[in-house]
This record gives C-alpha cells, sequence and structure tokens, in this order.
C-alpha cells in the first residue's frame, strides 16, 4: 500500500490517484486521510504531491518519499532534519514542456512583442531595429535539468547562449560561467534573462536591485522557477528606470498573486499563472512507477535531493 500524501483538494487527488494506479496495476494507492493507524505503521514509501509536513510525521517507517513535483523547497524548508529521503519528479517530458516555453517567452521577448502590442493599441506605426537571434544574448540562470535543455533548445533556434551554474559545467554550445565571479559576467551580457534555479537560502532575493543593475539597460527578464528569487521591490524600480524593459513572470512570492498586486496592472509586465511547465499526471506517473518498481526488486532509491544544497 502506498499513501499520496498531497495538500491538494479531493478531485486533483483523484486524477492522481486513478493515474498512478493505472501506471501501477500491483500496488495499492490510497489518500493519506484514509489510512488506518496500522497501516500509517507499515508505510516506508510515500508519493507526494506538496504534501503537509505533519502528515509526513504520522508514517514513522518512511524510507523514501517521492515527489511528482520537480520543486520541493518546500518540504525541505518545513521538514526539519527528515529521517527519510525526498527524491523529485525527473521528468524529460516536463523538461521539454519547459524548453518550449522558454523558447516561446523569449521568441515574445526578442521579437518586441510587448513594445508591438502597445503600439497597436495606441494605433502607432513604428519599427524597431531588427535584431539578428545570433546578436541576442540571452543569460539561463540555472544548468540543471530543466535549464541545460532550454539552452540547447536556445542554441538551436539561433540565439547566442551562456549559463550560470553553481559548480563548473560544459554544456555544448553554451557559454558556461559558475559561482559569483560568473554571475556577474553572465548578467552583464544577458539581453535576455531566464530563471530556472531552486529556490535556497543562497538564491532567495539574489535577482535584488545589485544584480538586476548589472543587466544591460533595457534587458527582458523571463522568471520560471519560483519568486522568492526575485525582490519584487527592486524589479519594480528596475522596470520604472528601464533598465529592465520587459518582465514574464510564471511565478510570485504569493500564488495565486493578489488581485490587488502591481504585476497584473504593470504594462511592462507578463503574468503568467504558474503554468509553464505544469507535471503531466500520466507522464510524471510512469516515471514513479518505473522507481517503485526498481525499489521492489532490489531495494534501491533514485537520487534524492541533498538537503544541505537545498536542492
Ligand atoms: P536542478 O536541481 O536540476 O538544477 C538546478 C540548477 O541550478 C543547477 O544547475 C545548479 O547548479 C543551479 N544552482 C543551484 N543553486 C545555485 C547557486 N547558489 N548558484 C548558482 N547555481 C545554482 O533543477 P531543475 O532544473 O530541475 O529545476 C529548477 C527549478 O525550476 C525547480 O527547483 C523549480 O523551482 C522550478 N520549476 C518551475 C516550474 C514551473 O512550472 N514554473 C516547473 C518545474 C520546476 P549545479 O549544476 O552546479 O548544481
Amino acid at each position: 500500500m502506498i499513501p499520496f500524501v498531497s495538500r491538494a483538494n479531493a478531485s486533483n487527488q483523484s486524477i492522481w490517484i486513478a493515474a498512478l494506479s493505472a501506471s501501477m496495476p500491483n500496488e495499492v494507492v490510497v489518500p493519506f486521510s484514509e489510512l488506518t493507524d496500522d497501516q500509517r505503521m507499515q508505510c516506508d514509501l510515500a508519493i507526494v504531491a506538496n504534501p503537509s509536513p505533519q502528515d509526513l510525521l504520522m508514517l514513522p517507517n518512511l524510507k523514501w518519499v517521492h515527489s511528482v513535483w520537480v520543486g520541493v523547497e518546500r518540504m525541505i524548508n518545513e521538514l526539519v532534519s527528515p529521517s527519510f529521503s525526498i527524491v523529485r519528479l525527473v521528468d524529460p517530458e516536463l523538461t521539454n514542456t519547459m524548453s518550449e516555453a522558454v523558447l516561446a517567452w523569449t521568441l515574445f521577448l526578442h521579437r518586441d512583442m510587448p513594445t508591438y502590442t502597445q503600439q497597436q493599441e495606441q494605433v502607432i506605426w513604428l519599427q524597431k531595429p531588427m535584431v539578428r537571434a545570433k546578436d541576442r544574448r540571452i543569460g539561463v540562470l540555472g544548468l540543471g535539468e530543466l535549464g541545460q535543455v532550454s539552452a540547447k533548445r536556445l542554441v538551436d533556434n539561433g540565439f547566442s547562449v551562456s549559463g550560470w551554474s553553481r559548480r563548473a559545467k560544459l554544456v555544448a554550445g553554451v557559454q558556461c560561467f559558475h559561482g559569483e565571479d560568473g554571475l556577474g559576467q553572465l548578467l552583464s551580457q544577458s539581453d535576455i534573462l531566464i530563471c530556472l534555479l531552486p529556490l535556497t537560502p543562497q538564491t532567495k532575493g539574489l535577482l535584488g536591485e545589485k544584480n538586476l543593475s548589472l543587466l544591460p539597460f533595457g534587458a527582458g527578464l523571463i522568471n520560471f522557477a519560483r519568486g522568492p528569487i526575485i525582490d519584487d521591490l527592486a524589479l519594480l524600480d528596475a522596470l520604472e528606470q528601464g533598465h529592465v524593459s520587459h518582465a514574464v513572470l510564471d511565478v510570485f512570492m504569493q500564488e495565486p498573486l493578489p488581485s490587488d498586486h502591481v504585476y497584473w496592472r504593470h504594462q511592462n509586465v507578463s503574468v503568467l499563472p504558474h503554468i509553464s511547465a505544469p507535471t503531466h499526471p500520466q507522464s510524471a506517473s510512469k516515471i514513479v512507477a518505473d522507481n517503485v518498481l526498481r525499489y521492489r526488486l532490489d531495494a534501491s532509491i533514485p537520487e534524492a535531493v541533498d538537503l544541505n544544497r537545498g536542492y
């Protein structure tokens, strides 16, 4: 028996349980709330979707949890020294979806769509100078699962791409920077900056006044990672000054974004409802099923997140 532990509403939980059960016909997947006390004692594995940490603490014999979400920072932050491993979703289909979103919104900024939308509203016929893709410098913060595939997709579409990670990396066609020194270099040459970093104590507020000021004047910004990586006041100031010309934001400090938030009506901000790379239940369930099957065969647990590193 494998509990599904989630804060999602009952109908979303049913969708997940149906998809997981279909991918694992030999397993019984049940909502956490339906477990008896005895069953709670027996669980060594749980499948989770943004769970309440209190629920996980009621499963004392857990060895690992498999998240159907890619980002697991909430669990990392809210659970103090968990006795079990946290495995996050790594799903090539989701990665591909993210790279598609990165390409789409990069093209939106590259082809000056925000300007032409505003010009149409004001009935203005004015052509901006054309910039070739190879002359548009794109910086990708984070060269992990999502960052690397997204960077490569941009390279394949003719852009001049650089990327930044904690450790040194080699990615074909991408100029790679790492560490604190590397960040300044990357920012100073990013006409469009794309954030695909995990939220950790080191990345929280990383895109604040100082780092935003290192971008070329008029740069575009895309945040598809987590809201708190951006200092909202600093971004609003940079937008006001024109230092950042337009921001595409999919993630926010508070979600849903409150209806009175200034971003909603800001003409140089595109608001997306955390949609750049949603988890697809069928695709994710297949990945989870493969990992559970391997665990049942030889007790091997997939690579877990590093709690010290925070991702
Ligand atoms: P990974 O863990 O695979 O990659 C993280 C990357 O960030 C790595 O390259 C890592 O460096 C780098 N990094 C982490 N900390 C630092 C730091 N302090 N300085 C420099 N580089 C750093 O994560 P994913 O690519 O799978 O996902 C990234 C994030 O995207 C997730 O954490 C999640 O928050 C978000 N996400 C958003 C979605 C959406 O719909 N908006 C959907 C899915 C995910 P190194 O390689 O050296 O370790």
